[in-house]
């Protein structure tokens, strides 16, 4: 008997795991595992929500254009060369699955995001994984990975969960040495966060190949909702764009990313908050001897001397009601991802870990 058969490589795919939201037995939880916003959706993007739900009787607009104007506005970007999906996942995968399929390759980096190797078996291309160096991706080693059948490169920058980043003439070396055939996306889904860089905007605007994706995740707090862009050039849109479907996006979801888009004044205070607070996260951690690189980003990922130590320190955390995330899957057994919260938030986690080296001492 022959039974239904999936598509190459779905069933290589192994399921996304996200970020834990309870903890058995505790009420005041903490959740840092998943990068939220800890101030919240901006106050803006309520009201436009609260005002769409009057309107949720309407198909929504297909071309997104109010959103994409407020984007190209504020990013001074072309608003024809911007392309909006399902959160920044769905625009990576409109770029595999409309520029790979079964025999070509995609390469992301060995701790790069869940999503991509998902995303390459979802199309039935075949992920490569580079090595990175000290937790820094490694131009040189990418390059080297580059064969006739590579078709994209993912490059996170600032990279998740490391929280470090390469310098921006690098991703240029990078770009300069891809064959103009394969695409480099550079996830910027953490960009708002990192100082100084233009998170590959530059790139994306003068290279036929180059992709920068964003998301309404991470500062604008709508990770709820699914709202993320990219920014290419208009050959490449207009293809990815074909496989969209028409009303990928709510109503209410575009009208509240319009609205928190424009609110640039409530971004650059959520991006001074998480600095001051990810200096004093990471001074605390290496102050009780959990190593850290310094983040670029909303999270710091410590790294304990042993499992045992890792496994120890999560649990003080969630004895105090404070889930963070481990990272096991991202080649750090012994790292522990902490979203950065606000100024109380991130004086309760560093409350908790003092206690467990105190008790550990006594
Ligand atoms: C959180 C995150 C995203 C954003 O995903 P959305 O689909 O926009 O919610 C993209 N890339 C990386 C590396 C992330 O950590």
């Amino acid at each position: 008997m022959t039974t239904p058969t999936p598509q190459p490589g779905i069933m290589e795919i192994a399921l996304y795991q996200g970020g834990q939201s309870h903890l058995a037995g505790v009420r005041d939880v903490l959740k840092l595992s998943s990068n939220e916003n800890p101030a919240g959706p901006p106050p803006a993007a309520i009201a436009a929500l609260q005002d769409a739900a009057t309107r949720m009787h309407l198909y929504p607009s297909t071309d997104h254009a109010p959103l994409r104007a407020a984007i190209g506005e504020v990013w001074g970007v072309d608003p024809d060369r911007v392309i909006c999906g399902v959160g920044s996942d769905e625009v990576l995968q409109f770029v595999t699955q409309a520029f790979a399929g079964p025999g070509d390759e995609i390469i992301h980096t060995e701790h790069g995001f869940s999503m991509y190797p998902i995303l390459t078996h979802m199309c039935g291309a075949t992920p490569v994984r580079v090595p990175e160096r000290e937790r820094m991706v490694d131009v040189d080693a990418i390059l080297d990975a580059v064969t006739e059948r590579t078709r994209v490169v993912f490059l996170t920058n600032p990279g998740n969960p490391t929280g470090t980043r390469i310098p921006d003439a690098d991703i240029v070396r990078l770009a300069d040495g891809l064959p103009t055939s394969v695409i480099l996306v550079i996830d910027g889904a953490y960009t708002e966060y990192s100082d100084g860089s233009d998170g590959g905007l530059s790139l994306a605007e003068t290279r036929d190949n180059v992709l920068m994706t964003r998301t309404f995740s991470k500062i604008y707090g709508l990770g709820g909702l699914r709202v993320g862009w990219g920014y290419g050039a208009r050959a490449m849109i207009d293809v990815m764009t074909r496989i969209r479907q028409p009303f990928n996006l709510s109503l209410p979801a575009l009208a509240a990313a319009e609205a928190a888009v424009r609110d640039v004044a409530w971004r650059d205070r959520c991006a001074t908050v998480n600095a001051e607070q990810r200096a004093r996260l990471t001074g605390a951690l290496r102050q009780l001897g959990l190593a850290c690189d310094e983040s670029h980003a909303n999270f710091v990922l410590a790294r304990a001397a042993s499992v045992d130590e890792a496994d120890a320190a999560e649990a003080a955390l969630n004895a105090d009601g404070i889930i963070v995330r481990r990272v096991v899957g991202y080649g750090f057994p012994t790292g522990i991802r902490i979203t950065v919260g606000d100024a109380a938030q991130t004086g309760r986690v560093i409350a908790a870990l003092t206690r467990w080296r105190e008790e550990a001492v006594a």
